[in-house]
Order: C-alpha cells, then sequence, then structure tokens
C-alpha cells in the first residue's frame, strides 16, 4: 500500500511539474509575443439566423510563437491569466480589434466586433479607460464593442464586477455571458448584472438535433432569453439541421462552421461580400 501510494505521488508530481514547466515556457515565450508581432487576430460572423446578414464577429486570438509554433488560445490564455499577462494581452485584443473595426468603416460601418474579457482584466481599474480611448482612437460608437465574460468571471468578486460592468454599460458597451449553461451557471446572474446577451454553448447546440433532452434545454434557454430581453447567439452551429432548429426556436444569431470557421481579416471582407451577392 505504501508503495503503490508513493508512486501515485511521484506521478501525480511529475505530473503537476510537468504542467508547471508548460506554463514556464509558454508563459516566457509570451511575453515577448506582443512586440515580436507575433499576435493576430481572427474573426468569426455571427448572422442573423433569420436574413444570414452579419451583423457582428467574435475576434480570437492566435499565437505563431517564433520558438514554439502554433500555440492555440486554450493552452496560452489560462497560463497568462495566471500570470497576470492576461491584462497586456487583453489590452492588445481590445486595441487591435477596434483599430480593425475602424479600418472596415467604409467596408462594413455597423459591424459590431465581440472580444473576450478574463476577470482580471475586467477588473484592472484601468480597463474603463482603454475602452473609452480604444472606441475614442477610431471614431466608434460603444454599441460597436460587445465584452464577452464567461461565467466563471462573474463569481467571486460580485460587487466588483457589478460596479464595473454598470459603467461599462453606462458607456454603451454590451455585455455578453459566454458558454452559457456551463460551470457555475446561475440564474441569478441574469437579475444581478447587466448583460444583454447570451451565447449557448457549443455543448448543448452540438447534441440538439439528435439528443431531445439538449433540444428541450435550448429552446428553454431561448426562451428564457426572450422573455428577459435578451439577444441570443447560438455558438458551434456546425449543421444545417442545427442552424434550422434554432432558427425555428426563435435565437437571433447564429455562429459556427456551418457559417463560418474564424478567419483572417482580409477574408472577412469576401465573406461580407458573398452574403451580399447571394
Ligand atoms: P470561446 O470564447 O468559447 O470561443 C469559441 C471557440 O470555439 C473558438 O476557439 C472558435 O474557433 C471555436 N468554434 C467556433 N465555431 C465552432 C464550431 O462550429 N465548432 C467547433 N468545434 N468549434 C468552434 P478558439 O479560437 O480556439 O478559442 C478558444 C477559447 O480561447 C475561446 O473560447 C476563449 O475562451 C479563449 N480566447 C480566444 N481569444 C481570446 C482573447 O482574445 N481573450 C481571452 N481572454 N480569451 C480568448
Ligand atoms: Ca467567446
Ligand atoms: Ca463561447
Ligand atoms: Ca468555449
Amino acid at each position: 500500500v505504501k508503495k503503490s501510494g508513493r508512486g501515485a505521488l511521484r506521478l501525480f508530481d511529475a505530473g503537476m511539474s510537468a504542467y508547471a514547466r508548460e506554463a514556464l515556457v509558454i508563459d516566457g515565450a509570451l511575453r515577448g509575443a506582443i512586440a515580436a508581432s507575433e499576435l493576430r487576430l481572427v474573426y468569426q460572423p455571427i448572422v442573423d439566423a433569420r436574413t444570414g446578414r452579419m451583423d457582428k464577429v467574435e475576434a480570437l486570438l492566435r499565437w505563431q510563437s517564433a520558438t514554439l509554433g502554433h500555440v492555440g488560445p486554450d493552452r496560452f490564455i489560462p497560463v497568462a491569466e495566471d500570470s497576470g499577462l492576461v491584462i497586456d494581452l487583453g489590452a492588445w485584443v481590445l486595441a487591435e480589434a477596434c483599430r480593425q473595426l475602424g479600418a472596415w468603416r467604409d467596408q462594413l460601418p455597423h459591424l459590431a466586433v465581440s472580444i473576450n474579457v478574463s476577470a482580471r482584466q475586467l477588473l484592472d481599474p484601468a480597463f474603463l479607460l482603454l475602452v473609452e480611448q480604444a472606441l475614442a482612437a477610431h471614431g466608434l460608437a460603444p454599441q460597436r464593442l460587445e465584452l464577452e465574460l464567461t461565467e466563471r468571471v462573474l463569481i467571486g468578486n460580485g460587487e466588483q464586477v457589478r460596479a464595473a460592468l454598470g459603467r461599462l454599460r453606462e458607456l454603451g458597451v454590451s455585455i455578453s455571458l459566454d458558454d452559457f449553461g456551463t460551470g457555475y451557471s446561475s440564474l441569478s446572474y441574469l437579475t444581478q448584472f447587466e448583460i444583454n446577451t447570451l451565447k449557448i454553448d457549443r455543448s448543448f447546440v452540438t447534441g440538439m438535433v439528435d439528443s431531445p433532452r439538449s433540444h428541450a434545454l435550448v429552446a428553454t434557454i431561448v426562451a428564457m432569453g426572450q422573455s428577459l430581453g435578451l439577444q441570443l447567439v447560438a455558438e458551434g452551429v456546425e449543421t444545417a439541421g442545427q442552424a434550422d432548429a434554432l432558427d425555428a426556436m426563435g435565437c437571433h444569431y447564429l455562429q459556427g462552421y456551418h457559417i463560418s470557421r474564424p478567419v483572417a481579416a482580409a477574408d472577412l471582407l469576401r465573406f461580407a461580400a458573398q452574403r451580399r451577392e447571394s
């Protein structure tokens, strides 16, 4: 018993240090990534379920590291959240997304952009000012910026988060609750915090055509969102069947590979042009 106990402990230790080592390597490389221009944003269309019109895009971070190659955000964002680097990364994302929206003023004058914001970033005292500056620098109406927060952001810092969201809403920026239905879902968030949009998590959308339970769950979220006056976005829409079912339920917006993968800025213009022609 003793032996296997120690063995298990050793394995656990080895696992821990492997993760810690990877985090250290990622963090070290990430520190220079902004200055080295290794980061870029890709944009995924969010379309009106009825008309197919692209009203919004979600900006998603990509990192091509000189030393590590392509590293996905699922690997480096958690590391950056732990080290605090996510504040600098997030500031870059905010500025870059607003710059891009400004550059598209002729082609896509009404497009809104949605960016992912982590807890540390939202609670950073400088955040509100950064948002104001980014909008002002490119002459953007605040309504064209949406901030995506996960439920994880809302727990633990209730008062501070409520105050931060209140100020952002006063400014005119929209707030979206990302990955809705996963994690620490509490319906009380919907009344406690000023939220405009619910993003239904991909895990529910994936199963909705085959599983009556997933279908019922999505239908319930849509109906609840509607009665609360919230916008609804379904994420991870991969098939026409899912898109049709969501539209039939009254879900306003669709996002997913069935519509488009996240694409580079230049390709987004091509996508928009095709939509206008069809
Ligand atoms: P998320 O916010 O839930 O973003 C949606 C993810 O689902 C993206 O992965 C997107 O590429 C992927 N996706 C979109 N449509 C489909 C689909 O139809 N099927 C499937 N299987 N996947 C789809 P990505 O770009 O790898 O981002 C992963 C996560 O990393 C994001 O999840 C978000 O939590 C985080 N992230 C990305 N960019 C940023 C950022 O700028 N700041 C912060 N704080 N987090 C970010
Ligand atoms: Ca998101
Ligand atoms: Ca999401
Ligand atoms: Ca997600």
